[in-house]
């Protein structure tokens, strides 16, 4: 058969995608028949013998061709596994992780978290001795090598949806190099959906060093092999809007009840950008359905995002039932990690939540930004997997061509780097600006890490982390501002209650996405808000949950997320051993909140803001850079407005939102930080 090529859709009119496979079936005969049906089955062998003679192999395949749950199986059944040593395959999502472990599990007739497991952070579903195909985020497979920094256990290392060029993904690439020179035996396998291979081929080949010689070891071909995975594909039709939306939320539900009237049948699969956008989006089709003579009723809208509770996640992937037509309202988790099949639609609204670093602010922002060109080509992808599709662009087609970047920024240049320079550090990496980048990042914002660590005391004069404060801070695999709140708390005697605090910052939200009554939620919070601002209220909404026996009806009641208060206790019950193993002695503070308050702006003093105008959700001012930003209205303090507060963290709409805001005393700033703030005095005299 001949293989359509991928056209470019700036001509107009269709694109090809490949990778089409079986109807869902069942049982252990049927999944082996769809295993054979991959794309990726005839290039099996093709692959094994390009892992077994070079170190670095990159397999580039459209979405659905098998790379992720097929190439470990493979390696699994051609030896890699034997001998005590285990394939790793990282993502870089959770949610990818914990979907792909299952299904392989599943195809393999096994129990997930025996021969098959995963990792992600604070969840471990492996069995050490047994587990032979592990997969992780790459992450955590950064964090594992804090304490084997060669990775002996594994054979194999696949680093999946290595065209995301997420922020863990690059650093881990480039140290998988340096472990490449100390390990002959070890094989890795970079695997892309696009081709992003060239670079990453570049990057490998090209090495100052050669590899350290072990006798009586095969050295393998140092040169990248690649390998590129086809199969047949179903065109796509790509249909632009005539004018742009001012709200694309709204856009995108008239769109999917317009394919719903007027399409055949066939699931639709929307593009949002995350948790608050797609419930809104659900809840407002869910209100449509109601409606007499609705034009939206046959439909079974499903939500799909990070942080998913599991039995809504299974949904997703389960048949659609008979007579029904599936919607599944995503996050770009579904543009490249995870397969859905049936999709025959795909509504894309041209934005996803993205990072972005300002060095000169010091600022990182979570940003709704348009995606890049190739990003929409993806997601029009998902539509041609079962049949010929269509793909509807909230954006008009002069657009597409004249405005959209062609490629994505790799996170590694938009990312605050502190987490990444304290791994590097902690791994022995001292000179950071001079380490093989596969994209380097800008200087400046290796400056502001670097200064950053100083200030919290994990970096000595050297730029060595400091003993012991630095390496137990690289120990908790937390952002290390709150880390260092956390080792704070162990001197201020609280570190009950900050560990629950840090906890609550490690997860989305506590409170059931409420958009549209923000009137009933105010009303709710008021029962928990404490006027120091919102990490004290945390601990009055955990106190209260605790009282209530953990008590699913309680959350309900009060607008707080059961699932994410299940979290949290999962965190607290992780960090608890954590915290043992470095020798703290866990201790509460009782109603002390000074102590608490003390604690976390030694985590967090890098944060302070002044007001600098009064009033509704008044304006207020980086100590650092003086940014303008104002209190998020989910936070206690939206109507307060104290003269200075800290915050953890931007997210940027319409204006600069800090998010989890606490009311401080500007005396803390200086006693947390003194070099940090010596030059700057925190306040004028007048205060
Ligand atoms: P790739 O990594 O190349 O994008 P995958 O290995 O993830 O491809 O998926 C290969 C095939 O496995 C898909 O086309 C789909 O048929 C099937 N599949 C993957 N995950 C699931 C799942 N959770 N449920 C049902 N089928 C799945
Ligand atoms: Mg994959």
């Amino acid at each position: 058969a001949e293989r359509p090529q991928l056209l470019d859709d700036e001509e107009g009119g269709v694109i090809f995608f490949s990778a089409p496979s079986s109807a869902a079936g069942y049982g252990y005969a049927n999944l082996e028949r769809q295993r054979q049906r991959l794309p990726v089955y005839k290039f099996r062998t093709a692959i094994l013998y390009l892992v077994e003679k070079h170190a670095t192999s990159i397999v580039v395949g459209e979405t659905g061709s098998g790379k992720t749950t097929q190439i470990p199986q493979y390696l699994k059944e051609a030896g890699w596994a034997e001998g005590g040593r285990v394939i790793a395959c990282t993502q870089p999502r959770r949610l990818a992780v914990q979907s792909v472990a299952s299904r392989v599990a599943e195809e393999m007739g096994v129990k997930l978290g025996e021969e098959v497991g995963y990792t992600i952070r604070f969840e471990d579903v492996t069995n050490p001795g047994v587990t032979v195909i592990k997969f992780l985020t790459d992450g955590v497979l950064l964090r594992e090598m804090m304490d084997d920094p060669l990775l002996t256990k594994y054979s194999v290392i696949m680093v999946d949806e290595a065209h995301e060029r997420s922020l863990s993904t690059d650093t881990l690439l480039g140290l998988l190099k340096k472990v490449q020179r100390r390990r002959p035996d070890l094989r890795l396998i970079i695997s892309s959906a696009t081709i992003e291979a060239k670079s990453m081929s570049a990057f490998f080949s090209s090495s100052k060093k050669r590899p350290i010689q072990v006798p009586g070891d095969h050295i393998p071909e140092a040169v990248p092999a690649i390998i590129s995975v086809e199969g047949k594909g179903f065109p796509v039709e790509i249909h632009y809007s005539e004018e742009s939306f001012s709200n694309y939320v709204e856009a995108a539900i008239s769109t999917v009840i317009s394919i719903h009237s007027q399409e055949p049948a066939g699931d639709i699969l929307v593009f949002l950008t995350g948790q608050d956008d797609i419930e809104a989006a659900v809840r407002l089709l869910m209100e449509d359905g109601q409606a007499p003579e609705s034009r939206s009723s046959g439909l079974l809208i499903l939500p799909l995002y990070s942080g998913l509770p599991r039995a809504e996640q299974d949904l997703v992937f389960s048949p659609t039932p008979k007579g029904k037509r599936k919607v599944i309202i995503s996050t770009n988790i579904a543009e490249t990690s995870l397969t859905l099949e049936g999709v025959v639609y795909v509504v894309d609204s041209g934005f996803s939540k993205q990072r972005f670093y300002n060095p000169i602010s010091d600022i990182e922002n979570l940003v709704v930004a348009p995606i890049s060109k190739a990003s929409a080509r993806q997601r029009a992808g998902r539509a041609g997997r079962v049949r010929p599709g269509k793909c509807f662009r909230l954006y008009t087609e002069e657009y597409f061509v004249k405005e959209m970047p062609n490629e994505g920024i790799p996170e590694m240049q938009r990312s605050n780097l502190v987490s990444c320079v304290i791994q590097l550090k902690s791994l022995g990496i001292d000179n950071i600006l001079g380490f093989d980048w596969i994209s380097p990042p800008a200087p400046e914002s290796m400056i502001r890490a670097l200064e950053v660590l100083y200030s919290l005391g994990v970096l000595d004069d050297d730029a060595k982390l400091t003993t012991p404060t630095g390496f137990q801070v690289a120990e908790i695999p937390l952002d290390p501002m709150i880390s260092k709140m956390i080792l704070s708390a162990n001197e201020y005697g609280c570190s009950e209650e900050v560990i629950t605090i840090a906890a609550v910052l490690s997860i989305q939200s506590i409170w059931v996405s409420m958009r549209g009554a923000q009137r009933e939620l105010d009303d709710v919070k008021l029962r928990f808000a404490a006027a120091e601002g919102d990490h004290i209220t945390y601990l009055n909404i955990y106190k209260g949950f605790l009282n209530s026996g953990k008590s699913p009806q309680w959350c309900h009641k009060n607008f707080i997320n059961y699932q994410a208060m299940k979290k949290v206790l999962e965190i607290r019950e992780q960090l608890i051993k954590l915290l043992k193993r470095l020798g703290m002695i866990l201790k509460s503070c009782e109603k002390d909140t000074l102590a608490i308050r003390k604690a976390i702006v030694a985590g967090f003093f890098a944060h302070a803001c002044r007001l600098e105008t009064f009033g509704q959700n008044g304006m207020y001012k980086t100590l650092r850079s003086s940014q303008e930003v104002h209190i998020h209205p989910s936070s206690v303090l939206f109507r307060v407005n104290p003269k200075w507060v800290i915050y953890n963290s931007i997210v940027s709409t319409d204006r600069q939102y800090m998010r989890h805001v606490l009311a401080i005393d500007p005396s803390w700033l200086t006693e947390a930080a003194p070099h940090f703030y010596q030059l700057q005095k925190p306040y004028p005299a007048a205060y």
